[in-house]
């Protein structure tokens, strides 16, 4: 508890809540990428310690929330399949598709088990030979290397009946398109996992190209607090740069190894983000030579796909162009307990968040 502490201390945030608020000079937008700081954010009530000229906007780093509806169908028609067994992280499981969800075919006997790693997953594979497992991989790049680790691990045993629907996604395509698409963003709270993997260095075309500041960032309240500052001084001195906060676990070069498992076994393809469409490159794809674990070849549905309730904002919400409670069925409609939209139903969605914390604006 110590070590959280130090990163807790009162004295401490009030001193930094001071210092950004004295070195306010006009008005501020950041966008916070990562579902995790929006949810640690309002969690630690941060906004009440900030002048009202800055306003925090969230992005598209809610791994669950960016997955299409697309994938989703996709997975509800797999688990109809009677020699299927779907292994998924657990909030997917409640994301709505177009005509059903995993949870409601769960209820009428489908085989649907929630996992906390791929490898979790290939345990299943080994003790059901008879069935097909189905491993929905979802995520940016702080999850993609355990589930390259897994395919690796699945190919030396030379398991059949392991297969891996891939909506692995990674963040900068999806941050040029915000700033390509003109949302306005004085910097970039960038996510801290993400850089531990990647290295601070894949965040460099952002102020090198579009003049937006960088500050890769931890999720205690002296970490985000700390890296506002930091983006407001980059701002008053026109010096926008990928600054590194997160030092207890980020560095320039990042993972490594994570980065060799990464590139041996996905590759980049375009991919369809919720409320963005394709971004091209965005995603990640097993190689050919992994082939034999790729479920859209090796398990190919077609699905009927049809379009998401067109009241839910969740695109919007996703781009840093509104906000939960611009969307007329937040918190009457669609509550947490009865989701309409991804946003609502993980614990780092935007409007579970909102919801959670009951942030009146
Ligand atoms: S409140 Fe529900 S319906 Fe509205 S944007 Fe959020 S998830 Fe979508």
């Amino acid at each position: 508890m110590k070590f959280i502490d130090e990163y807790r201390d009162k004295d401490l945030i009030e001193n930094l809540s001071s210092q950004i608020n004295k070195s306010v000079i006009h008005d501020y937008t950041f966008m916070e990428v990562c579902g995790g700081h929006t949810a640690a954010i309002h969690r630690f009530g941060i906004p009440s310690l900030l002048s009202e000229k800055i306003r925090l906007i969230s992005g598209p780093g809610c791994p669950v929330c960016v997955t299409g509806t697309d994938f989703i169908d996709k997975a509800v028609t797999y688990s109809e399949m009677e020699d299927v067994i779907i292994t998924t992280f657990g909030d997917l499981v409640r994301v709505p598709g177009s005509a059903s969800s995993l949870e409601k075919k769960r209820v009428k006997g489908a085989d649907i088990r929630v996992v906390f790693s791929g490898l979790e997953a290939l345990e299943i594979a080994r003790a059901n030979p008879d069935k097909k497992i189905i491993f929905l991989a979802i995520g940016f790049e702080t999850t993609a290397p355990g589930t390259a680790v897994t395919v690796k691990q699945a190919d030396k045993e030379d398991i059949n009946n392991f297969f891996v629907l891939s909506a692995h996604k990674i963040m900068p395509p999806a941050m040029e398109a915000i700033v390509s698409e003109g949302v306005n963003i004085d910097g970039f709270i960038c996510p801290g996992h993400v850089a531990a993997i990647t290295g601070s260095s894949i965040f460099g075309f952002i102020p090198e190209k579009y003049k937006i500041g960088c500050v890769i960032t931890g999720f205690e309240p002296t970490d985000l607090l700390q890296s506002i500052l930091m983006l407001i001084t980059q701002v008053n001195n026109s010096s926008p740069f990928v600054e590194i906060q997160y030092k207890r676990a980020v560095t320039v070069k990042g993972n490594t190894i994570a980065q060799k498992d990464l590139k041996e076994v996905f590759e980049p393809c375009d991919a369809i983000w919720r409320g963005f469409g394709v971004i091209p490159s965005s995603g990640l794809r097993l190689q050919n030579n992994y082939g034999k674990f790729n479920a859209d070849i090796q398990v190919p549905v077609s699905i009927d796909y049809k379009e998401d309730d067109s009241r839910c904002i969740c695109g919007e919400i996703l781009r840093g162009m509104k906000t939960p409670e611009q969307c007329p069925l937040f918190a009457n409609i669609c509550v947490p307990e009865n989701p309409v939209g991804a946003c609502m139903v993980s614990n780092e969605g935007s409007c579970n968040t909102w919801y959670k914390y009951k942030i009146v604006r």
